[in-house]
């Protein structure tokens, strides 16, 4: 059976590139980069060499500002508790409705454990932050604000450079969620007021439980993981070298590509909407159209379960999810949609189809082969449900 993967917003193959690049780093360059012999020197080069491309790929000034972490969840997590940690009198976070669980659940956490004021912005119909609650929400107390660079679901874009000035004529510190961001739209951190930025290796084809944490110099940093000095005393424990290797290896391709991939991969994704929209009917994008990832679409199909159709792809070999891999399963709506206000018969219909440069033409007409035959069934089925109940006295 041919499979079709399109939930890269979830994961990404990694890339053979990346892979070759790491493999010496197991075995032959094995040392730990912290020893100042020649095994650990060959491997302190390498980390030094993809802690460059990280930079490069986010448009850091300097390289140090890049701390490496096992991922995203990690990187968003010390950037909250450092973040309060940094500012004497402030107590209070500002985020937003959609953000992924890796900020939501701690937050929720320092709410209820710590007695920390959370104040969390709600987005429009489009999934836009509401920009008059924000500056309402900051003030004297504002440690931190903690807004995602792209939506995972929907991949609507905030605003963050903007919204980092606001934070910072409130004298807050400004932490971005860029983890579905870098690699797939351009950012130069140099250019706003961001203090931290989160991104993790495995959503831009690198390795899984390896991401970075951009500090921006001279931001006070208390680090979540204490041990040895590695990383500049920002996080403790032997580095991942091969991981590391092999997220500066993803960053490369990513900079270098990211021009041209961001129109191929937005030309299958609009391909795939607009068929989708045209040839089946009766659903609707969910997000911003007008600032959105190129390789992101959100559908809502009426009056169905989103759940129900991916199964049914699923047994074709085609591969999409309804949200957020972290909340796969819970049957819950999304968050993210219920906060944008989409309409109950369409809520639960939610598909999301994420590409990447794997992606090819074939694979959104393998979509179109199975998809409209899919809905058309389910829609049948929920006709003939609604058509047997007996009627509400
Ligand atoms: N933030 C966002 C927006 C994500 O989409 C994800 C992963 O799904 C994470 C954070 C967590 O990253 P990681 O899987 O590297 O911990």
């Amino acid at each position: 059976m041919t499979r079709v993967y399109l939930d890269n917003n979830a994961t990404t193959r990694v890339d053979s590139r990346v892979v070759e690049k790491m493999l010496p780093y197991f075995a032959d360059a094995f040392g730990n980069a912290s020893s100042t012999h020649l095994f650990g020197e060959e491997v302190s080069t390498a980390v030094r060499e993809a802690r460059r491309s990280v930079q490069a790929l986010v448009g850091a000034a300097h390289d140090h500002e890049i701390v490496f972490t096992s991922g995203g969840t990690e990187s968003d997590n010390a950037a909250i508790l450092a973040g309060l940690a940094a500012t004497e009198g402030r107590d209070e976070i500002v985020t937003s409705a959609v953000e992924h669980p890796a900020i939501l659940s701690l937050i929720e956490h320092l709410r209820d454990k710590q007695g920390v004021k959370v104040h969390v912005i709600g987005v429009d119909e489009h999934g836009r932050l509401d920009i008059d609650a924000y500056r309402a929400a900051l003030g004297p107390k504002t440690a931190i604000v903690s807004m995602m660079w792209a939506n995972n679901e929907t991949g609507t874009l905030f605003p963050v450079a903007s919204l980092a000035e606001i934070a910072h004529e409130a004298g807050a510190l400004f932490h971005t969620d860029a983890v579905q961001a870098v690699g797939k739209t351009p950012i130069d951190v140099k250019s706003t007021k961001i203090d931290f930025l989160s991104l993790s290796a495995h959503k831009l084809h690198g390795p899984k439980g390896v991401g970075a944490l951009y500090v921006r110099k001279g931001t006070k940093f208390s680090p979540l993981i204490r041990g040895g000095h590695q990383e500049r005393t920002r996080r403790g424990g032997t580095e991942n070298t091969p991981g590391i290797v092999g997220l500066g290896m993803a960053a490369e391709i990513a900079r270098v590509g990211l021009d041209e991939e961001a129109v191929q991969i937005g030309a299958l994704r609009d391909r795939l909407e607009s068929r989708i929209l045209k040839e089946i009917g009766h659903c609707r994008v969910s997000g911003d159209l007008e600032s959105r990832l190129p390789n992101t679409a959100n559908i809502a199909f009426f009056d169905i379960e989103g759940e129900a159709v991916l199964t049914n792809l699923n047994r074709a070999g085609i591969a999409a999810s309804t949200g957020s891999a972290c909340t796969a399963g819970s049957n819950e709506p999304s968050h993210v949609l219920k906060a944008m206000n989409v309409p109950a018969q369409a809520l639960q219909g939610a598909v999301r189809f994420s590409l990447s440069r794997d992606n090819s033409e074939a694979d959104v007409d393998r979509v179109m082969e199975v998809l409209p035959g899919v809905v058309a069934k389910l829609r049948e089925m929920a006709q003939t449900v609604t058509e047997t109940q007996p009627a509400l006295t």
